[in-house]
């Protein structure tokens, strides 16, 4: 399946007569709980990997959130398990994710999909309570859904054993590796039955992920179905170039322009998530605010607030908005143009899902020169340039000194741009809420890094806490 097929499946969906799920080889039962989810049709991970998996075989699929690729697994899965209870603290299968949202959305999934079949699953997950997760183990689960350090806690206090396992699901291995799970995830492969079925996916298949499908993976079959630069054609995308200190008005004039219904506005650091949100709050905008720093119970209150309409505006950072699912968003912002080029894709796929029209609009200044270049090259499109009403735009010409100026990286530029709005009526450094931007800057918290662990736990040794000083005590073996 071409690439570019994968990347605007849903667009699809209309047109000419294509694969349904009865095609697949899934019992009645599980057809019958995709019907009631409404599915029509398979995306093509869904298509290539669903069969796949229910021959037995090890899958090594190069997919991203977005894909549909959560059902390519789920959906098999629970066709291979129906039939066979599980015994107490011996789950039958095993889904590894990187984060806590992203657990919690394949828990949703097979809840969702799983209404006539009668399989149980735990949910084991940092920041929530150690109790009811021993009980639910304590019951016997067909399907665990862990992030790796709970996992391996619970696991060292005897609660769970892994020996029955017989269907490994690593999910999202290339936030694993940037997180600094490798190690745990090594050590629970290890303690895995080695006869059993590894289902390993990844937005990339950078070298090390490669060299780790290969220990972890027995003659899979690759199935990949989403270049990382394809951006949906029903996404219309807009780029405003301003002055540093007009950022938030630009932002607002936005909102205000556009019929906005619901919104992610993403921010590289969880400091001027806060910052944002604060602002937002202040001129009367219907808002919430989601980065890894926020208790666990905050930061569900605030994603159930924004799935049922209740709040208009999400700001958020990547990592903590990555695995939200939220169908029909109307648009998203970018605040600040990611560090990472592939991280705008991820970004603005989340509008323009299944079809719809989706809106994306990102603001960025003279410093983000470079950050732009980066993301135009990787889509092969220069984004649109649209004005804000009102807001004196930064010219081309700006853009292009930024670009050949040596040496004036993010954060310690003080260019053209900055000089000019610094002390003028429009604000700048000395504005009351411009003071933290500078000292984020300088001091870049923990989720600012590129590849952030912004979900890093704030005690214990929980799933996130990379241990990077911890020797691999086996390896994986099949
Ligand atoms: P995922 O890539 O697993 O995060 O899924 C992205 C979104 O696509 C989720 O909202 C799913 O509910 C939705 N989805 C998954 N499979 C299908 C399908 N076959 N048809 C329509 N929507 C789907």
């Amino acid at each position: 399946m071409a690439a570019e097929e994968a990347a605007s499946w849903a667009q699809h969906e209309d047109e000419a007569p294509r694969t349904v799920f009865a095609d697949l080889g899934l019992s009645e039962l599980l057809l019958k709980g995709v019907e009631d989810v409404g599915y029509l049709h398979p995306t093509p991970i869904q298509e290539q990997a669903i069969p796949i998996v229910l021959m037995g075989r090890d899958v090594l699929g190069c997919a991203q959130t977005g894909t549909g690729k959560t059902a390519s697994f789920v959906l098999p899965m629970m066709d291979i398990l129906a039939g066979s209870r599980a015994k107490a603290r011996m789950p039958r299968s095993l889904i590894l994710e990187p984060t806590r949202e992203l657990a919690l959305q394949v828990a949703e999934n097979f809840v969702k999909y799983g209404q006539h079949m009668k399989l149980t699953h735990a949910l084991l997950i940092g920041g929530e309570s150690m109790n009811d997760q021993r009980d639910a183990l304590d019951k016997g689960v067909d399907v665990l859904i862990a992030t790796p350090g709970r996992l391996l806690d619970l696991f060292e206090r005897g609660r769970v054993m892994l020996a029955d396992c017989k269907v490994l699901v690593i999910d999202e291995a290339d936030r694993m590796l940037d997180m600094g799970f490798i190690p745990d995830v090594e050590r629970i492969v290890s303690m895995l039955p080695p006869l059993r079925q590894t289902l390993f996916f990844s937005a990339t298949m950078a070298p090390e992920i490669r060299k780790l499908a290969d220990a972890f993976l027995q003659n899979p079959k690759e199935i990949t179905v989403s270049a990382p630069a394809s951006v949906a054609t029903t996404i219309t995308a807009g780029l405003a170039l301003v002055q540093e200190a007009d950022k938030r008005r630009a932002l607002r004039r936005l909102i205000r322009a556009e019929n906005v219904q619901n919104a992610l506005i993403f921010c590289n650091r969880k400091r001027d998530v806060d910052i944002l949100y604060k602002s937002l709050s202040k001129h009367g905008f219907s808002v919430g605010a989601l980065h890894g720093d926020l208790a666990q119970s905050v930061r569900f209150a605030t994603l159930e607030k924004f799935k049922n309409n209740e709040l208009q505006l999400l700001v958020c950072s990547d990592v903590a908005a990555r695995g939200i699912d939220i169908g029909g968003l109307s648009h998203v912002f970018n605040f600040d143009l990611p560090f990472h080029a592939e991280d705008y894709v991820h970004r603005i796929g989340r509008t323009g899902r299944a079809g719809r029209e989706g809106h994306a609009y990102s603001i960025a200044t003279a410093d983000d020169a470079k950050l732009l270049d980066a993301i135009e090259k990787l889509t092969g499109n220069p984004i649109p340039r649209i004005s804000v009403e009102g807001v004196e735009p930064v010219s081309e010409e700006e853009m292009t000194e930024a670009r050949e100026s040596k040496g004036r990286g993010r954060g310690r530029s003080r260019g053209k741009s900055e000089e000019r709005s610094g002390r003028g009526d429009r604000g700048g450094r000395g504005q009351r809420d411009a003071a933290p931007r500078r000292d984020a800057e300088a001091r870049p918290a923990r989720d600012e890094a590129p590849r952030s662990r912004d979900e890093a736990p704030r005690s214990g040794r929980g799933d996130e806490a990379p241990r990077r000083g911890r020797r691999r005590e086996e390896e994986p073996r099949r």
